[in-house]
């Protein structure tokens, strides 16, 4: 199987090396291993950091490619470079730069704030008290909508993230999920199954069993990722993963070749 979505320390909230990533990935036999660092504009309160600088995210990509040299030396995985690619407006110049400046298998799109917000760190929760879930929601997915105009993402990291501390809105969010089918489709992008979910108090994938199924009707393709931040969480739950798209008639993973997608069987 592949994991798509993995950290390194460069990003200040990680820890263990990348080889030992790799390392837990070999273990699991695993086909394909691909890290999505985080990108140098996320939003970040003052004084603390939650994402490379400039310098380290060069640092991350000479890494990465060093250890691709290693791993496509031993011949038993394909390791992929990636980049989470943290979707704020007003960042598409950075966004487009980095896009240019580096050859990446592929680009996962992620919304983590809106506005000076950070909804899904939980040092800042108790925000969540101060608003009403449905318009986070509506503004949450409004901000996913608004990613699809940069064109430049392959993958949509955790699609229903603003759940992960179990906010969820009492008529659901269906409708947000529908208003962002066609563009899912028109741009042709690959939803993750981001294993993650499952350990957090929500204690589900992102998205939701009820939301794969959704757009696995509609055709929407799907990859997989754990969103490690330790090398023990890579390929977390994949089993379970592989069994709900398999129940949801998904014939196919994706992955990517230099952004090119190539579809493995399941
Ligand atoms: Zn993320
Ligand atoms: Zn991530």
């Amino acid at each position: 199987m592949i994991d798509l979505h993995n950290h390194t320390p460069l990003c200040h909230h990680a820890s263990g090396e990348p080889g030992e990533y790799v390392e837990r990935a070999r273990e699991l036999g695993l086909r394909e291993f691909g890290f999505s660092e985080h990108s140098p504009w996320m939003f970040q309160y003052e004084g603390e950091q939650i994402a490379p600088s400039e310098e380290e995210f060069a640092e991350y990509l000479e890494t990465m490619q060093s250890l691709r040299e290693e791993v496509t030396e031993k011949g038993d995985m394909a390791f992929r470079i990636g980049i989470e690619m943290d979707f704020i407006p007003g960042c598409e110049q950075q966004a487009r730069a980095m896009a240019e400046s580096f050859e990446f298998d592929y680009h996962i799109g992620s919304v983590h704030n809106l506005g000076d917000w950070i909804f899904d760190h939980p040092d800042h929760l108790t925000q969540w008290d101060e608003r009403d879930v449905g318009k986070v929601y509506e503004e949450y997915f409004k901000t996913l909508r608004q990613m699809f105009e940069w064109d430049l993402i392959d993958i949509v990291g955790h699609l229903d993230l603003p759940k992960k501390f179990g906010h969820v809105p009492r008529a659901g969010y269906e409708m947000y999920v529908a208003s962002l089918l066609p563009l899912l489709i028109e741009s042709d992008a690959v939803v993750e199954i981001n294993t993650a979910g499952r350990d957090k108090p929500i204690s589900e994938f992102y998205p939701s069993p009820t939301v794969v199924a959704h757009l696995a009707r509609a055709g929407v393709p799907f990859t997989l990722g754990s969103d490690a931040h330790k090398p023990s969480e890579v390929g977390r739950y994949f089993d379970d993963a592989l069994a709900l798209l398999r129940e949801c008639g998904v014939k196919e993973i994706i992955t990517f070749d230099k952004r090119r997608k190539v579809g493995l069987p399941i």
